[in-house]
């Protein structure tokens, strides 16, 4: 059986695996190609490789030193974002930048230079990575820093696992007064009154956030809930607490189950209920479920059945408003809109990472069960629009972009390909990348 696919569970091609030891490391001699191979919480084919070897890198996952003082903190790159908190939090400390789960990797967060709710206050995560150790097919160990070998680190951070195997990583934590987040919920309905939460919200919270009901029209359009946040000084006893997942998608829903009816409703459901229960109110929320609400339901990813789904996030510029109507109407109209849509936005601080996602605009992340043709077809439509309005898809989220686009979303792509390891390669990269 294949173990070895990425989290929309798009049915790959066969992967196979080897796993490094972290005193004899070598990459194996026969393989046509490599890739490194985190968590496997990309959604589409950036962490596979079928033409050659992924290196399963979850053996390595030692802390190698945390200077609770300055909040340092060195481990191996296989280390889950799970264990650093479980770690951390008790000592008063914090990731500077989450993704919206914790079972990554950080060499995975790294090689996609993920972003969070703080990124229009503190950037993404490659700002806050101190050192990491690069290690290339031909024996070479590169020590990188914004300083030290500057031009592998830049090429590194959001550099898609190509430039080499990240060993182990040093990174900058943020002190914290305890584990919880004071949380403000507002509820709003179109994009213009989004825009007004989110400008207003920027200067003055840490993290900001919308989930964003794609299914509805009418006067439900764009209509969602804006929440900020901010680290609290709350309940210190609680702070070490990590939930476990409580409820598990035990198989895979049949894909009748998933349809615009039960989408709506869903949306309706959730909208309605929170409305209720949070907007208007300040919470004291536990960073567990402010920051990884899916994380709280094991395997969520296998509600749209066994022929999976195809999560789409882009970013477009703030000022491209009628486009982000635009493409808002489409999704609705087409029917195919999801559960779980979030739309953020992106402030200006430069990220070192040459390949990085993250620049200024508005960002939308939501799914689309895989229907076939149907969907391809929404999702190219929405290529096109997002192309024009000079905006870019995240890879870490897709299996399917063109090469065109990727070169226009990516414009450093040129440059980047001088640092490529020459044994390493992705099925993503074959494809954006002609070869
Ligand atoms: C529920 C959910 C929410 C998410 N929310 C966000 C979000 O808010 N923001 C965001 O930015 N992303 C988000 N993501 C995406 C996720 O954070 C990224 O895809 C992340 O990179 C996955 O890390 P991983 O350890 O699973 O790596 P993988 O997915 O296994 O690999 C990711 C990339 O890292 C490379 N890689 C892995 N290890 C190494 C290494 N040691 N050296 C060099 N390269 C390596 C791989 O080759 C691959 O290119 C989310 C994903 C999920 C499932």
């Amino acid at each position: 059986m294949n173990n070895y696919r990425s989290w929309a569970y798009i049915p790959p091609l066969e992967q196979k695996a080897v796993r490094p030891s972290w005193l004899d490391f070598k990459f194996e001699k026969d393989a046509k190609s490599l890739l490194p191979y985190g968590n496997a919480r990309s959604y589409g084919d950036s962490c596979l490789n079928s033409e050659g070897l992924v290196i399963d890198n979850r053996s390595l996952d030692h802390f190698i030193e945390f200077d609770t003082e300055k909040g340092i903190l060195r481990c191996e790159s296989g280390t889950t974002f799970s264990d650093i908190l479980a770690l951390i939090v008790p000592q008063d400390w914090f990731l500077p930048v989450t993704p919206g789960t914790k079972f990554v990797t950080l060499g995975g967060t790294i090689a996609n230079d993920v972003h969070g709710k703080n990124h229009h206050q503190d950037g993404s995560l490659g700002r806050h990575i101190r050192y990491f150790e690069l290690k290339r097919s031909d024996g070479k160990k590169i020590l990188c820093s914004p300083n030290e070998n500057p031009e592998y680190f830049n090429a590194t951070i959001g550099g898609l696992g190509l430039t080499g195997f990240i060993s182990w990583a040093e990174i900058q934590l943020l002190k914290i007064p305890s584990a919880f987040i004071k949380v403000e919920t507002t509820a709003f309905h179109g994009l213009d009154e989004f825009y007004e939460l989110s400008e207003k919200a920027n200067s003055k919270h840490r993290y900001s956030v919308a989930w964003l009901d794609c299914a509805s029209g009418g006067k439900q359009f764009a209509r969602g809930l804006f929440m900020s946040g901010d680290h609290a000084n709350y309940d210190r006893k609680e702070k070490s607490a990590i939930r476990e997942p409580k409820i598990s998608i035990p198989f895979n829903f049949p894909q009748k189950v998933i349809n615009r009816y039960t989408i709506r409703a869903f949306n309706a459901l959730y909208f309605n209920k929170n409305k209720l229960v949070s907007a208007g109110k300040t919470t004291y929320q536990h960073y567990d479920s402010f920051f990884y609400p899916l994380d709280g339901i094991g395997n969520w990813n296998r509600i749209y059945g066994s022929q999976g789904f195809y999560q789409y996030q882009f970013v477009i510029p703030s000022s491209e408003r009628s486009t982000m109507e635009h493409i808002l109407n489409k999704i609705v109209d087409s029917g195919l809109g999801s559960f779980l849509a979030v739309l953020k936005e992106f402030g200006n601080l430069p990220s070192p990472g040459m390949l990085s996602f993250p620049r200024p605009g508005i960002c939308l992340a939501l799914d689309f069960a895989n229907r076939g043709e149907i969907t391809l077809k929404l999702i190219e439509e929405l290529d096109q629009l997002v192309m024009e309005a000079g905006g870019a898809v995240y890879p870490a989220k897709d299996i399917r972009m063109s090469s065109k686009a990727f070169q226009q979303y990516f414009p450093n792509y040129e440059e980047f390909k001088t640092f490529i390891d020459p044994r390493f390669s992705s099925d993503f990269w074959r494809r954006v990348s002609g070869r």
